[in-house]
């Protein structure tokens, strides 16, 4: 039996040649993140320096690598105080130096010695199809790979609306079989971190969370309610603009060059929950409305198939969420706020034609 007892976290990081202090700024600065109260992150900063690093394993399946390159741009926590100090990364096939057979014996053998207590963080939709045939790494299916490491983690983290919902390889007609990581492990703790990417303090601040506390208050959809908790819209700086009924019509109108509500150009800002207007992207630099472009919707389950990234949400076809699952006072917000733009819209000049006809928001497929 190996006597060696491991660092932990706080000893990492004066090996690296970082004090106490340090390690003291890394803990403020996530608590900061995650908005914790001083007596929560004093809390946080006791457990991270007496644990042991934990590990965790990362894999990959059907996705672009976006996801690890959202988190290559963590700014607070950084990518690398997470996996030099904090965590021990002992597999992820992108970032590790080890290839072939040594990585998956590394792999396997840090498994076996962290049974049950490992962190599996997943990115990629996962192929059912042909027997998984459409993923295969070192001739195993993700499929088996997943199930496999799935068996020994105390939770799994899902990064990315591929991991979460089957994103983009799930989109019709779904020619791999893609599902999502909650589709097939049923029996472990997932954390769903949606987005194509997710913000990546989203990524850093949710796995520091789940080392300090474990699993933090989750949506219905399984993401944390501290990133996840408020629509783009709730927080969106043009909102303004959309209860005054100002609407940019095209993307160099007046109207945009303005500044005004980006709704008619297709912003599914309203029924999209996610932290970019506050937490926004690039170390707080910017965030997609900000630059002019209306929100995709990328955080919620079947974006790509929702009717028309550009057609206005009172006229998308597709399948936008289903009232039940979002948060019963943000529904409300959120109708009552386009309630309100409507009105003062039809103040502003007189509805067209057309509007009678338009669909109401489909409901999502199951
Ligand atoms: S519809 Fe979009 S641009 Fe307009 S206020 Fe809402 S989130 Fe902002
Ligand atoms: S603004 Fe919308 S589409 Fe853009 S990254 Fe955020 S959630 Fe995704």
């Amino acid at each position: 039996m190996n006597s060696e007892r491991e660092p932990t976290i706080l000893e990492s990081f004066q090996q690296a040649g970082m004090g106490r202090r340090t390690f003291l700024k890394f803990c403020a600065a996530t608590a900061s993140l995650l908005v914790l109260p001083a007596a929560r992150a004093a809390e946080m900063a006791e457990r991270l320096a007496n644990m042991p690093r934990p590990t965790v394993i990362y894999l990959s399946f059907q996705e672009c690598t976006g996801c690890l390159e959202s988190l290559t741009r963590s700014f607070q926590p950084t990518l690398e105080s997470l996996i030099f100090n904090t965590i021990s990364l002992s597999y992820n096939d992108t970032l590790q130096a080890a290839a072939g057979e040594a990585a998956e014996a590394a792999r396997e053998d840090a498994m076996r010695k962290a049974w049950g207590k490992y962190v599996l963080i997943v990115d990629g939709s996962i192929p059912r199809a042909e027997d998984g045939v459409y993923c295969v790494i070192a001739g195993k299916s993700a499929l088996g790979s997943l199930s496999h490491a799935a068996e020994g983690a105390a939770a799994i983290i899902a990064i990315g609306t591929c991991a979460a919902f089957g994103g983009i390889p799930y989109a019709a007609p779904n020619p791999t079989g893609a599902a999502s990581v909650q589709d097939l492990v049923g029996n472990r703790p997932v954390i769903n971190l949606s987005g194509c990417p997710p913000i990546p303090e989203v990524i850093t601040g949710t796995i520091t969370y789940f080392l300090s506390f474990g699993v933090p208050d989750l949506d219905a959809y399984k993401r944390p309610v501290m990133f996840y908790g408020t629509s783009i819209h709730d927080r969106c700086y043009r909102r303004p603009f959309y209860d005054k009924g100002l609407f940019a019509k095209s993307f160099d109108d007046e109207g945009a060059r303005n500044g005004w509500c980006l709704y008619e150009l297709g912003c599914k800002g309203p029924v999209t929950y996610n932290g970019c207007a506050t937490m926004k992207w690039n170390d707080g630099t910017s965030f997609p409305i900000e630059s002019g472009h209306g929100c995709l919707g990328c955080s919620e389950p079947n974006f790509w198939d929702g009717g028309g990234f550009y057609q206005p949400l009172s006229a998308a076809t597709g399948h936008w969420p289903k009232a039940e699952v979002l948060g019963a006072a943000a529904v409300l917000g959120s109708v009552a706020g386009i309630g309100t733009a409507v009105v003062a819209r039809s103040r502003q000049r007189k509805l067209e034609a057309a509007d009678s006809s338009k669909q109401q928001p489909g409901e999502r497929s199951s």
